[in-house]
């Protein structure tokens, strides 16, 4: 039985069916006056490409290629939660005033918690944050056993915080993705060993992303708690200043050192480097101040009740991507990391017209070629079929959207041996390749 053809889907055997006129990147969208100023470069080179649009300030439609993105980041960050045993749920972000007011944050928060009534005049906010939500969940359980301990539960999903200033794009948004986990442990010492595995997989996201980031001590903020660190990406956009010892490990945000000093408190000889940084993760060792408010408790092996030790651990998903953009891009285009790139490749046949149909044919089945021979290439090249735009205009449109390889078609593969022309976005580079040069590239 055949199964019906998507309308958009090119049925034509081989044929490419990710077309660059058919994707939805409106880099022409009509300002509504909602855009504001530019104030950095993600924010430019995202709207440019008809990757954001902002609706009002600090709210932005993620446009198509933006959600592909997004979630290539949030399966890479699956792996890591996972790999340390985090459980993925999802809670209500209609969040009841009753346990804000239990933790004392109804009124801690301040103008920054968004607030509402519903029909009936009770009071909510929009969450910003899950502690309470998720420390009553776990409350609730009747039997939480030893056993079952450490858990970590985690979600992804939209929070809401009424920024004074919400700026630079997707980097500070009144709404915005953050992953937030938070962990169940049966004693202190154990508390600490699953937030060292936290800091852990964080390092490692960021390593897999190949982004350079530094792991700075942290004030707890109103989260409330002892042991804190930030996960900072050095970038001059940052807003927060950071410190770093020349000599030994230590590494702090300038907010949590009473006076300022450019010696280091910790080895005392070494001298601390400033620079800034966007904080794209925060982890809080919380001991038992939810569990206590919200009596979690789990059965020990003596089977009496015990209060449970807590810890969170947030990350900033729609802010890496954006610093990510921030950190590695030209003025010109985008530079993605890798795995994080909307497509992995763009194929560009010659202009209409220029007596090279055979090389638009073979353009054509490099497209399909790739998909068969490297499987995860699939649905990850597209096709720029505005063959009546010179390849010049293309190539500045590709550049701009950062494909990691533009391959371009022309004289060179109608060749006896046929070469590929292959520019790689990262860096710069132009290669002439063969087809089983560009398969191994690939
Ligand atoms: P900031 O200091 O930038 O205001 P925060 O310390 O208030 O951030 P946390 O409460 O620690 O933020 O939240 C966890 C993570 O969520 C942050 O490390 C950051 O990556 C992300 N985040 C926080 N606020 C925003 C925002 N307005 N827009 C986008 N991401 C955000
Ligand atoms: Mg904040
Ligand atoms: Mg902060
Ligand atoms: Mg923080």
């Amino acid at each position: 039985e055949q199964a019906a053809v998507p309308a958009t889907t090119n049925s034509r055997k081989n044929k490419p069916t990710l077309l660059v006129s058919r994707l939805y990147q409106p880099a022409n969208l009509r300002d509504l006056g909602l855009q504001g100023e530019m104030t950095c470069k993600s924010q430019r080179l995202m709207q440019q490409a008809g990757l954001i649009y902002q609706s009002n300030p600090g709210c932005y439609y993620y446009l198509p290629a933006t959600v592909r993105s997004m979630e290539k980041l949030v399966r890479v960050i699956d792996q890591e939660m996972q790999g340390i045993g985090g459980q993925k749920l999802d809670m209500p972000s209609l969040c009841s005033a009753d346990l804000w007011k239990t933790s004392e944050r109804w009124d801690l928060m301040g103008k920054e918690l968004f607030r509402l009534k519903d029909r009936h005049g009770a009071d909510y906010c929009l969450g910003p944050t899950h502690e309470e939500a998720v420390t009553t969940l776990v409350a609730h359980q009747a039997t939480l056993s030893y056993r079952q301990l450490p858990l970590l539960l985690y979600q992804i999903t939209r929070k809401f915080r009424d920024e004074p200033k919400p700026k630079f794009g997707l980097l500070r948004g009144r709404e915005f993705y953050m992953k937030d986990m938070y962990s169940f442990d049966v004693s202190e010492e154990a508390a600490y060993e699953t937030y060292e595995s936290v800091c852990q997989a964080y390092t490692r996201l960021f390593a897999r992303l190949r982004l350079r980031c530094v792991q700075v001590q942290a004030d707890t903020g109103n989260i409330g708690g002892k042991l804190s660190h930030e996960f900072q990406l050095p970038a001059d956009i940052g807003e927060d200043r950071i410190l770093v010892c020349g000599n030994c490990s230590f590494s702090a945000n300038v907010e949590t050192l009473s006076q300022e000093t450019s010696d280091c408190p910790n080895c005392k000889t070494g001298k601390l480097e400033e620079s800034k940084g966007v904080e794209v993760g925060h982890t809080f060792y919380l001991g038992k101040k939810y569990s206590n408010i919200f009596n979690a408790t789990f059965s020990s092996a003596q089977n009496k009740p015990c209060i449970v030790e807590m810890g969170c651990y947030g990350l900033g998903v729609t802010r890496i991507l954006a610093a990510a953009i921030e950190v590695l891009s030209t003025e010109e285009g985008i530079r993605w990391p890798g795995l994080l790139a909307p497509y992995q490749a763009c194929v560009v046949p010659p202009k209409k017209g220029s007596k090279m149909d055979g090389a638009a044919v073979l353009a054509e089945e490099l497209v399909h070629t790739l998909g068969e021979t490297l499987p995860r290439l699939r649905g990850e090249v597209v096709f720029d079929d505005r063959t009546q735009m010179t390849i010049g205009k293309r190539l500045k449109d590709a550049s701009r959207l950062g494909y990691p390889y533009v391959i371009v078609v022309g004289q060179g593969a109608l060749e006896e041996t046929p070469r590929f022309e292959v520019i790689c976005q990262l860096t710069g580079e132009t290669m002439f390749l063969s087809k089983d040069g560009l398969l191994d590239l690939l």
